[in-house]
């Protein structure tokens, strides 16, 4: 046993000769502390919960006896944070303490002070080995079961059941960082707290075990289910009482019948995979996602494209596509300048849509390296329509949030302006929207920063997250993308074309010029024309093309 600390060990017997023999004995090792009758003892645990590693308890006593005390240990908890060993001279008592909790027992006479001694120390290491395995075993918090010991009962669970149709569920939640962030820690802790409940109170009708995997992602292995609603029902009921319903949503992924050929750890996979995929989904009907063979597809699929991506780099397999701009302010539409957009002609796949990989891409950075690729593609771009036609057609590249955590992108982007001899004016950015409201103060950094260089700066899809039209007052961008949802449903007068038209005129206030995308009809461009619209990109006037085909529009 380690000696880091001196452990404490309380004596409690009526008879002070009895309490001399066991202190004598024990001090050699020990710091002692007595107590003459029960209800002396209880005040002494009371007041030295933390520093007694072990109760020497004698049965009989006046006032209050030994098992009354251990009742009472029971009642209040104590007896599983301190050992306790009874002292009797009875045998027949000690079947009821040691049922009461009682870790051992001493009968008198003693035996050898050594034999005593070693008892005790045996006593202590045995409970405090169990107390190690017990605190990494259950989240200290939530009190459900650590991943490791999660996983190892799981599987000791399909050993006992073999024929057992199970469920391996993923939950997790949205807007936890930013509850904890707005509401402070204590309370994030409590709603985990009341997760953890709801969890336990759903497994009690389903049966089965849960663990935590990080702080807000929890694991629940079930007998299979018909209906998973039961579970989030248990546990919204236990979070109302701190949180109203709209502030947090719960996810449930889940794997139902889980393939048992598969190692546990993956069988979670999938239900975590499930769950992801309602990630951006609002709808509250979509609160449950059960793992199927698309996904299992899209997992190959994505792992496919993972792999390759390397080799398309150096094979130039990924091709830069130009999407003209036209201003409509005038009688005519007047080309602008143009968007460019990656696509990757896949030696085997075929044309994969950016949709398909940039988000995986954007996972784990990859995105990046392919980003730089496509923006220095479309500087050199840029240098040859101006050397073949003689024409300046300023183009805005697509910048990832990921992008922009790298510090030296502006260094990257000013190198490449700089080596095909353009004008940063000439070199526009596209940044997402929703892009500004996850690291808004490091994104205005960079976004002062390139355009004081000169470089114009639009925001992308515009309406499609969450920030409002007050946000565009304090941030600092040069044009306004409308994203292609608010354009798709437009008819005249209607709450759509009203939106546009407030966004329209916010925009015209601030003096930011709007880029409705996505326009394919002539009604559609008819209506923002109609609007006071600055500029169009989209199908009516030409999908993204290879820069072969641009000239046509020179
Ligand atoms: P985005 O930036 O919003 O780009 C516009 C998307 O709308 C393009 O899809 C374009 O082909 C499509 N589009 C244009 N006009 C119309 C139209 O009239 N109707 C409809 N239905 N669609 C139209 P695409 O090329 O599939 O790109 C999808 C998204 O992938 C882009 O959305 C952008 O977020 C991302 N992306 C594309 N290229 C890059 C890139 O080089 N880097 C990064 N980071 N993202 C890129
Ligand atoms: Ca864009
Ligand atoms: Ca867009």
């Amino acid at each position: 046993m380690d000696d880091l600390f001196e452990r404490t060990i309380l004596i409690v017997d009526d008879e002070a000769v009895n309490r001399e023999i066991l202190g004598n004995i024990i001090l050699s090792e020990y710091k002692v502390i007595y107590a003459e009758n029960g209800k002396d003892a209880l005040e002494k645990i009371h007041s030295n919960a933390s520093s007694i590693s072990l109760v020497l308890l004698d049965l009989l006593m006046p006032v209050m006896d030994g098992n009354e005390v251990l009742k009472s240990m029971n009642e209040e908890g104590i007896i599983s944070d301190i050992p306790v060993i009874v002292l009797t001279a009875d045998k027949s008592s000690e079947i009821q303490s040691l049922r009461l909790g009682a870790a051992d027992f001493l009968t008198k006479p003693y035996d050898s002070p050594e034999v005593i001694l070693a008892r005790v120390r045996h006593s202590i290491q045995l409970f405090e080995n169990s107390k190690i395995i017990h605190a990494t075993e259950f989240d200290k918090l939530t009190r459900l079961y650590s991943p490791d010991f999660f996983f190892e009962y799981a599987s000791q669970f399909d050993q006992r059941f073999p024929d057992k149709v199970m469920d391996a569920l993923a939950l997790n939640f949205t807007r936890f960082h930013l509850l904890n962030q707005l509401k402070g820690r204590s309370f994030g802790d409590e709603i985990l707290k009341q997760i953890a409940d709801g969890i336990r109170k759903a497994l009690l009708k389903t049966g089965g075990i849960a663990g935590q995997n990080e702080a807000d992602s929890f694991y629940l292995y079930v007998p299979h289910q018909d209906d998973y609603g039961i579970i989030l029902q248990k546990i919204n009921e236990s979070l109302s009482s701190i949180l109203k319903p709209s502030e947090i949503r719960l996810r449930l992924g889940v794997y139902s019948d889980s393939d048992r050929r598969f190692p546990m750890i993956q069988r979670f996979d999938h239900a975590v995979q499930a769950c992801n995929s309602l990630r951006g989904k609002t709808s509250a009907t979509s609160d449950i996602c059960v793992y199927d063979d698309k996904m299992a597809e899209k997992e190959v699929f994505d792992a496919h494209l993972l792999q390759d991506f390397e080799a398309a780099i150096e094979q130039k397999q990924f091709k830069v596509n130009y999407q003209p701009k036209f201003n409509i302010k005038g009688d005519k539409p007047v080309l602008c300048s143009a968007e460019a957009l990656v696509s990757w002609i896949h030696p085997e796949l075929g044309r994969v849509r950016p949709d398909l990989f940039i988000p995986l891409f954007e996972e784990n950075g990859l995105v990046t390296k392919l980003d730089r690729y496509v923006w220095e593609e479309s500087a050199r771009q840029i240098r040859r329509w101006k050397d073949e036609l003689g024409v300046t057609i300023p183009v805005s590249v697509n910048v990832s949030r990921v992008d922009i955590a790298a510090p030296d992108m502006t260094d990257f982007i000013t190198k490449i302006v700089k080596e095909n001899g353009l004008a940063t004016s000439e070199y526009m950015l596209e940044i997402t929207e929703s892009a500004y409201t996850s690291d808004q103060k490091h994104i205005i950094e960079v976004v002062e920063n390139l355009r004081s260089l000169g470089h114009k700066v639009e925001m992308d899809d515009f309406g499609s997250g969450y920030s409002s039209l007050n946000m565009l007052t304090s941030m600092p961008i040069d044009v306004l993308k409308m994203d292609k949802a608010f354009i798709r449903n437009i008819q005249p007068g209607n709450k759509e074309m009203k939106l546009v038209e407030l966004v329209l005129d916010i925009a015209k206030n601030l003096g930011v010029p709007v880029v409705a995308e996505g326009v394919e009809t002539d009604e559609e461009y008819k209506m923002l024309k109609a609007a006071g619209c600055d500029i169009i990109q989209g199908y009516y006037f030409s999908k993204p093309i290879p820069p072969s085909e641009f000239s046509r529009f020179v």
